[in-house]
């Protein structure tokens, strides 16, 4: 591992002023960090430990419910960048707001890992392409070095992007806490030189094409930190799931990860509809051609699976001139539509 420079700042302002210098890097739980190092695919220059800053600033690590922010279902939830995943799997009310939200986070990695890692940390995780985090065996990486070429685009990976991948990138977003939020319209708090500023969950990431370069998975700037996650009350997300699809029953990334929801109305029509994808594309992907299919009638198992198919089919407006063959990943557009259907009948009493 590469030497570096540590420092634990005392204050949220000083870790921010510290990580604007070149070759920072902030330190929550240390979780996805400390792993990249030791393997080459991170080399901070210095490191910037956060992870005890909530006792100094209490809003890092608080739950709250935000009083006069609610949408049609109840309150506003906010919650800071420094919760552990373990606190807020646990949390009675997120488990009651969102369901989805605390499940996704309580299918993730291992009971100790989710005891250290934070959710901002969780959603800045790069991706698990082994190409990607093995710089001895695999030099050539655009998301390390910037027109090395990708090692994984021939290769056998079955964990690779199946919809959204371009020559230059196959890397997957493996996270499954961002799928919960980008379905039920969470922002993040960014705190940075400029100010703070508020973004969509699902604006954070950045696929190859919207940043001109695989090497930046979000629009983050040198400097900015997530301070909290606010989670707007919905009756979609009261009546949610995430289920996920994976190799083993526990500590693995997801195959296919689909968050859904449904608000039905007295005679079972569909009012509200959310449906987000993960391990599947270079971000978390929302899912708004198949939620508006399902709208106005009652769920059924042909309108499941028709949304299921719409989830999965290849955006008509983006870009699909460089899309690569997905290769190993091909099977994800069989397997994909099928686990969106079932998020939905489950949560309709179909299934
Ligand atoms: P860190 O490692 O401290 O940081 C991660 C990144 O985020 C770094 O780049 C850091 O600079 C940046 N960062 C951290 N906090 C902030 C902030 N507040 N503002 C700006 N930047 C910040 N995840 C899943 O979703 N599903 C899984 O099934 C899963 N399985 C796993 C299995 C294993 C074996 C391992 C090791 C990890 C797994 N993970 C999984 C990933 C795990 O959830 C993440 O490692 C963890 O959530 C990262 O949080 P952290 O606080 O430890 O982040």
């Amino acid at each position: 591992m590469k030497n570096f420079d540590y420092i634990r700042p005392e204050t949220a302002a000083e870790a921010r002023d510290a990580a604007a210098r070149p070759g920072a890097r902030l330190l929550a739980g240390g979780t996805t960090l400390v792993d990249l190092a030791r393997a080459g695919a991170e080399t901070p220059d210095l490191v910037v430990d956060i992870s005890r800053l909530a006792a100094a600033e209490p809003r890092l690590g608080a739950i709250e419910a935000l009083e006069g922010e609610g949408g049609s279902g109840g309150e506003t939830l906010r919650l800071g960048a420094l919760v552990t995943m373990a606190r807020a799997e646990a949390d009675p009310t997120l488990r009651l707001a969102a369901p989805a939200v605390a499940q996704s986070l309580a299918l993730a990695a291992s009971p100790q890992i989710r005891n250290m890692a934070t959710l901002g940390g969780n959603l800045l995780q790069r991706t698990r392409c082994p190409y990607f985090r093995d710089p001895a065996a695999f030099p050539s990486c655009n998301k390390r070095a910037p027109g090395s070429g990708c090692s994984a685009l021939g290769g056998p990976w079955k964990g690779r992007a199946a919809l959204g991948a371009t020559a230059s990138c196959v890397a997957a977003y493996p996270g499954d806490l961002a799928a919960a939020l980008v379905a039920f319209d969470a922002v993040v708090e960014i705190a940075g030189p400029e100010g703070v500023r508020d973004l969509p969950v699902a604006g954070l990431f950045l696929t190859p094409l919207d940043a001109g370069s695989a090497a930046r998975d979000t629009g983050l700037a040198p400097g900015e930190m997530i301070e909290g996650i606010r989670l707007p009350a919905s009756a979609a997300a009261a009546r949610s799931t995430y289920l996920k699809i994976r190799d083993r029953a526990s500590y693995e990334f997801a195959t296919v990860g689909v968050a859904a929801g449904l608000d039905l109305g007295p005679d079972g029509t569909v009012r509200d509809a959310r449906i987000a994808l993960t391990g599947v594309a270079p971000v978390p992907l929302r899912a708004r051609a198949a939620e508006a299919a399902l709208l106005g009638a009652p769920l059924t198992e042909e309108a499941a699976a028709r949304a299921g198919r719409l989830a999965f089919a290849p955006d008509p407006a983006g870009p699909d001139s460089d899309a690569p063959d997905p290769g190993a990943a091909r099977f994800k557009l069989t397997l994909g539509p099928r686990v969106v259907a079932r998020a939905l009948l489950t949560l309709g009493g179909l299934a």
